[in-house]
């Protein structure tokens, strides 16, 4: 995290004066994006007090500023993707509104899909029709066994480069 601010002693005190004000503008961004509680929003201000008081630590008080503004930061940035993911999945359209908006159902392993022909190349589908065949020919009870058993062909087919039999298309 602090592979800029190891060489501080190198530092120019232009360069210090730089990291200084991106420091500060960091602070200032993360008041902004996340709203801190007065508890937060204290302690920032009190940082720069420390700062501004005690110039002599100056370097190590902004990597620890930067080091926290980043950490801060990666949090709220990972709970803003967990939050769209959520929204996403709430957002997904059922089979028979994909179907009516212009998707096609599979005949391979009965997905909806909006694109069959790149669908057609995925593994989902060419695992998912090698399964139904199987389960056809072998029963249902059965279906795990072999699922296993061409699982463990194709890995040490894929490990021992013998690329055809590491592929599901021959299956077909
Ligand atoms: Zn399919």
């Amino acid at each position: 995290m602090a592979q800029n601010a190891s060489n501080t002693e190198t530092m120019t005190p232009r360069e210090q004066s730089t990291e200084f004000m991106d420091a500060l503008n960091s602070l200032l961004e993360l008041i902004e994006e996340l709203k801190p509680n007065d508890g937060q929003y204290l302690q920032a201000c009190n940082d720069l007090k420390t700062l501004n008081d005690k110039k002599v630590v100056i370097n190590q008080k902004i990597i620890q500023i930067v080091e926290r503004v980043r950490n801060t930061r990666v949090v709220a940035e990972h709970t803003a993707r967990l939050t769209r993911k959520e929204h996403r999945k709430q957002m997904k359209r059922t089979d028979t509104e994909k179907l009516r908006h212009g998707a096609v159902r599979c005949v391979r392993c009965d997905r909806v899909v909006f694109n069959l022909k790149e669908h057609r190349t995925t593994y989902v589908c060419h695992s998912t029709g090698l399964h139904k065949r199987l389960a056809v020919k072998v029963g249902k009870h059965e279906i795990n066994r072999y699922i296993n058993l061409i699982n463990s062909i194709n890995s040490w087919a894929e490990k021992t480069r013998r690329y055809k039999f590491g592929n599901f298309t021959m299956l077909k």
